[in-house]
């Protein structure tokens, strides 16, 4: 039985306040061209991009045109429900920000019992989520519907025959201004790097060699030196053994108390498997991280580019940096022996540099 097609916009953005005001036109003749971004899972890329050149086929007439200036390959974590809100964080972060819209395909299926969808879009975060029910004839739809609704504040939008032309023709009518084309197009310049900053970290081992923890510091240290301009410093390492029970706060306190010194952050490296207490995540997390603390645990057991791959990524949280689905990337939430740094990570991870963390 075929759905029934509902869609939700979270954010309708005031594209067109102050509409009034707006004199100043696009000349008409000229095609306003709209950047894409594609965030896929599986092959349905290519499906994606003809879907693309038949959009543009009806899009046409109107001056209107679609271009894809980026593809990302993304992996989203399987869960029975999704939260939109962690959908869209997780795929803004995998791409860069400078587009007018986020297109993404998923495996996933984004339907409840209440909500019937397969697709979200939110214009705020100029993204379209669209799950693996949607066929390729309605691609070519979605990708119409969605431009077009970059053009309206109406929360919800259905795209129709009628209501298409209707739409087309209001565009053609009010043209297309400057003002518009500024607000389709939020330009997020790259961050600049800025001074160096040294963080500095005390240790607790529970089991863990002193010859490890320095090793994984020294690692993780060239890597965000190359990466953020920003050098990790050791500042003492204690014996912490956590024995049978383990408790973040305990052990928090137990290295905070055994520290000679103060430091930024505050790690701790456990040569035991903690999974028993791991419970309700979709993953098994191998390290966590609290970022108002500025402290994270991360398991030894497994090999060892695991374990370095997981002090980058607890290390990242700890700067405010949340998941991404983009595949190899470092913040994504499943395996954690990932490399590449997503341009969302690497934006948080500037921007908080100089984050200090206060304890009382
Ligand atoms: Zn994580």
């Amino acid at each position: 039985m075929k759905k029934i097609i509902t869609y939700i916009l979270i954010a309708a953005n005031s594209l067109f306040l102050n509409r009034s005001a707006e004199k100043e036109d696009i000349n008409n003749d000229s095609t306003r061209t709209i950047d894409l971004c594609l965030a896929y899972e599986n092959d349905r890329d290519k499906e994606f991009e003809e879907a693309l050149k038949k959009a543009n086929e009806t899009l046409k007439p109107y001056n209107l045109k679609v271009e894809l200036k980026e593809k990302d390959p993304i992996q989203i974590p399987t869960k029975k429900q999704y939260s939109h809100n962690d959908l869209i964080t997780g795929i803004r972060n995998s791409c860069t920000d400078t587009l007018d819209h986020y297109f993404t395909l998923m495996t996933g299926d984004l339907s409840s019992k209440k909500t019937n969808q397969y697709i979200i879009s939110n214009m705020r975060n100029k993204t379209t989520i669209i799950d693996s029910d949607c066929n390729e004839e309605l691609l070519e739809k979605i990708i119409v519907q969605e431009i077009l609704r970059l053009f309206t504040t109406k929360k919800e939008f259905v795209l129709t025959e009628e209501n298409m032309q209707e739409y087309f023709k209001k565009i053609s009518e009010e043209k297309i201004t400057k003002k518009h084309s500024k607000q389709f197009t939020k330009h997020t310049n790259e961050i600049e790097k800025g001074k160096d900053r040294t963080l500095t970290i005390n240790m607790g081992l529970d089991n863990v060699s002193e010859e490890t923890a320095r090793r994984l510091i020294e690692n993780s240290s060239k890597n965000y030196y190359e990466n953020f301009g920003i050098k990790l410093e050791l500042k003492g390492i204690y014996q912490t053994p956590i024995g049978t029970k383990f408790g973040r706060d305990k052990e928090y306190n137990n290295l905070i108390d055994a520290a000679k010194e103060k430091s930024d952050i505050y790690i701790i490296l456990t040569n035991q498997d903690w999974s028993q207490f791991k419970k309700n995540s979709y993953s098994t997390p191998i390290g966590q991280a609290e970022p108002y603390k500025g402290f994270c645990w991360v398991e030894t057991i497994h090999e060892e580019k695991m374990v370095q791959g997981t002090v980058n990524h607890e290390i990242a949280h700890l700067f405010g940096a949340p998941h991404v689905y983009l595949k190899n990337a470092v913040l994504t939430p499943q395996a954690h022996n990932q490399q590449r740094w997503a341009p969302g990570t690497r934006k948080v991870i500037l921007q908080n540099k100089y984050k200090t963390w206060n304890r009382y």
